[in-house]
This record gives C-alpha cells, sequence and structure tokens, in this order.
C-alpha cells in the first residue's frame, strides 16, 4: 500500500478533530474529507519524510548518534511544515550494540550459519561459546524440561515457520520466545540461546528483535537463525546424531539518551485538548526502518499537514510525537522507551495515574481524543485526550455505506465503557481479522 493511500485513510481518524463524533456522518464532513483525501493523494510529504529520514541517517538504533540526529533533523522538519512549539524531550537510555557475532556448526557436519544477536543478549565469552544443542518445539516443553536435560547445552527453540496474519497472531507466540525463551533457558544453566528466527521470510536475513532478562537472574547470549539455517539445524537434530555449534557475540550495552520530538499544529477553539499522532523513531541496526516506523511517521506528519493545509483549523491541537527507543527499550523506572516517557510526562497522567503503556507502534499508529460519556471525580479524570489506540483501521460498527466515512474508512467510536479507569484508557477501535495472508492478499 503507498504511503499516500495510508496518509489518506490515516486523515479518517485526524478528522474528528473537525467536529464532535455525533455529526461526523453528515454529508458537509464527507465531503471535506474527501477533499483532504484527495489533496493527500497528490501530496508528496509522506515519500519525502521517509525518503530524506531513512537516506540521511539510515538504521536509527534507540540512543545511537544516529537516531540523535534524526531527531535533530525531524525537529526542523517539523517547523519548516508549519508545525509550532517544537521540541525535543530527552530520556536517559541503556543502549544496546550488537557488535559481531557468528553461528555455526562444529565437529560432525560442519557448516557456517547465518545468525543475528538479539537485542539485549550479552556478549558470549572470548572465543565464543560451543556447546551440544538441546532442541524444543515450544516453550512449553522448555519449561517443562528438566534442568540437566538443558544445562552447558546451547538451547534452540524452534516453533516452525511463523505464519502471516493479519491480526499479529503469527507474530506473538514467537515474539514471546524471543522475549522469554533466554530467561527460561539461561534460569536452567544453559549455555546460550537460539531460535528459529521471527517472520515469515524464507531469506538467510535474520530477524532481530529485542530479549528481556528476568532481573537478578543469569544471562546468556542469544541469537535468531535465519529460515533456512534454522531449517537446516533441525534437520540436523533429525538425524538423531549429537549437534554441536558455535556461537560468538561482542554485543554489548552502554548508557546513552534517547528522545522523542513533538510538534504541534494548535486547536483553535480547545487547543488544551490533544490529538496524538504517534510513530516511532528508532529502527533495528539491520535495517534503515522505512516500514518500522519510518512510514508511521510519514503518514502521521503528512496526515496532520493534510488538515492544517486544508483551510479549516481543527478545535483540538494536533500533536505529532516521533518517539525515541521503542524497538530495543528496556523500561526501568529511570529509562525507558519513548512512548512511556511521553505519558510520564504529560500532565495529568503523571497525577493521578501510573505510568501508560508505550503509545507507539508501527505503521502509524493513531492516538485520538475522545469526548468523556461523562465526568468524574477530579482525582480520577482521565487525560483530556484520553486514547484511543488503533493499530488499523476502525471498526465498522454497521455495514458500510457508500459515500459515507463508514463506507469510506469504517465507523470510528469511542466505547465509553474506556473511561474512566485509574489508568490511562488505551482501548484498541480495531476489528482482530483472523485470515491469514496469502501470497495473492499480502500487501507489498
Ligand atoms: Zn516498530
Amino acid at each position: 500500500m503507498s504511503l499516500r493511500l495510508l496518509t489518506a485513510s490515516a486523515l479518517a481518524l485526524g478528522l474528528v478533530a473537525f467536529a464532535p463524533l455525533a455529526s461526523a456522518q453528515d454529508a458537509a464532513t464527507v465531503e471535506r474529507a474527501i477533499a483532504i483525501r484527495d489533496a493527500a493523494l497528490r501530496s508528496n510529504i509522506a515519500l519525502d519524510y521517509v525518503t530524506q529520514l531513512t537516506t540521511r541517517f539510515g538504521a536509527r538504533p534507540a540512543g545511537s548518534k544516529a537516531e540523535q540526529d534524526a531527531a535533530a533533523w525531524a525537529a526542523d522538519y517539523l517547523r519548516a511544515h508549519g508545525f509550532q512549539n517544537v521540541r525535543i524531550e530527552e530520556f536517559p537510555l541503556v543502549g544496546w550494540e550488537r557488535g559481531e557475532s557468528s553461528a555455526a556448526i562444529v565437529g560432525d557436519h560442519a557448516q557456517a550459519l547465518v545468525a543475528a544477536a538479539l537485542g539485549h543478549s550479552p556478549a558470549t565469552p572470548t572465543g565464543g561459546v560451543e556447546a551440544e544443542i538441546v532442541r524444543f518445539a515450544s516453550m512449553e516443553d522448555l519449561q517443562a524440561a528438566p534442568d540437566a536435560a538443558v544445562r552447558g547445552k546451547i538451547v534452540y527453540v524452534d516453533l516452525g515457520q511463523m505464519h502471516p496474519m493479519q491480526d499479529g497472531s503469527g507474530y506473538g507466540p514467537q515474539t514471546r520466545v524471543r522475549g522469554a525463551g533466554p530467561g527460561v533457558a539461561a534460569a536452567k544453566g544453559a549455555a546460550a540461546f537460539v531460535m528459529r528466527s521471527v517472520g515469515s521470510d524464507e531469506d538467510r536475513m535474520p530477524h532481530t528483535g529485542t530479549t528481556r532478562y528476568v532481573d537478578g537472574k543469569p544471562t546468556i547470549p542469544a541469537f535468531a537463525l535465519s529460515a533456512p539455517d534454522a531449517d537446516q539445524v533441525s534437520r540436523l537434530v533429525a538425524l538423531g546424531e549429537p549437534v554441536r555449534m558455535r556461537l560468538t557475540s561482542t554485543a554489548h550495552t552502554y548508557e546513552t539518551h534517547s528522545q522523542n520530538v513533538i510538534g504541534d499544529l494548535p486547536g483553535a477553539s480547545r487547543p488544551d485538548e490533544i490529538i496524538v499522532l504517534g510513530s516511532h523513531m528508532d529502527s533495528w541496526d539491520l535495517g534503515t526502518g522505512a516500514i518500522d516506523d519510518g512510514a508511521g511517521g510519514a503518514i502521521t506528519v503528512a496526515a496532520a499537514k493534510a488538515i492544517a493545509d486544508s483551510g479549516r483549523r481543527p478545535a483540538r491541537t494536533l500533536r505529532v510525537i516521533f518517539y525515541g527507543s521503542e524497538e530495543v527499550a528496556q523500561p526501568t523506572p529511570r529509562t525507558g522507551n519513548g512512548g512511556g516517557v511521553y505519558a510520564r510526562n504529560a500532565p495529568p497522567w503523571t497525577s493521578t495515574s501510573s505510568p501508560a503503556r508505550a503509545t507507539s507502534a508501527p505503521t502509524g499508529s493513531m492516538r485520538c481524543g475522545c469526548r468523556p460519556a461523562r465526568k468524574a471525580p477530579t482525582s480520577r479524570r482521565p487525560p483530556r485526550a484520553s486514547s484511543i489506540r488503533s493499530a488499523s483501521w476502525p471498526r465498522t460498527a454497521s455495514r458500510p455505506r457508500a459515500g459515507s466515512m463508514s463506507g469510506l474508512w469504517g465507523r470510528w467510536a469511542c466505547p465509553s465503557s474506556a473511561w474512566p479507569r485509574t489508568e490511562p484508557a488505551i482501548s484498541t477501535c480495531t476489528t482482530r481479522p483472523t485470515t491469514p495472508w496469502t501470497r495473492s492478499t499480502r500487501p507489498n
């Protein structure tokens, strides 16, 4: 899907700024929406933003100089496009650098493998780790294994190739292995951890991603094998002979800082009510993050700009935020991801609520203001822009009508049950399609 089309679609959410929801479906609103959408389709700002971002700075790991430089550039970009009150919100971060890594089968059937260290995994000792592999087909199998079956070995978890699903349900179980697997293996005394790369591709390009270790427990080096290499190792294990692997990594952490870039298009009559359009600035180090999440930034800045350029100033403030440190974040009370930092720093959440969950999500997640259904005591009032997160397009609550906003983009509504709560209300206004992508339906 093109950035222009995504931007135009994203406008459907931004347009709630024009009018109360009750009247958002009227013909005049739809007409204005269509005019703005068509203008967005003629605009090149989304492609310009993501092209410049990825070309000028390349990969932007959280806390790196590239991410910091990109943030400074993005602030200038917002200013140049008429955003006001542009500022950079810095926060401390434990950064992670991959360094050099390698993986290979040694001994019988010796051969090189393609692997990537998992984010925040530690280095191997000098000379690497060499041990016999013990393979598990699920996290449950690993958790149930006696320590003696794992101690001193390289744990290999292979759930099989990930199936791409529209609702992410193929991705979730795999990321659970990535997040928790190394910690479980370490607690059982494993020497290292290897998993099948999380991803639906069939290339020898392993998907990285971050892992987590339980505080106070030992950490072990952890890696993802590319899909063909994962197949190869599983076939070797299936031969029934011992399989030995050698792993090396020079990955390390360091003290640094990341930052959020924030710019406003002030509202005309209710400027203190804020509609946040969020994406994240950082990328993994193995690519330039054009899609995850450069495209998100492109969509949000272009959508906000299209509304601003429409000649009708929204009542509420449109705020574009490029969050720092989404990918590799290891949130602590002092450090964290950009979304959490923004939530902690943005009153009144800080006074009434625990920190919100990260507000960033790939591909231009939109956080839109909802009108509370009823008033609550002051101490429990939600943020004025209590938030609805839409990771894809809004739910269609009724049969779409051709020519209406719901027909164009799906009906958008804020569930009143999402408010009030003691924590910021973050609800997902999305359907959860379960249809797998197929080669014919997979988006390009
Ligand atoms: Zn992302």
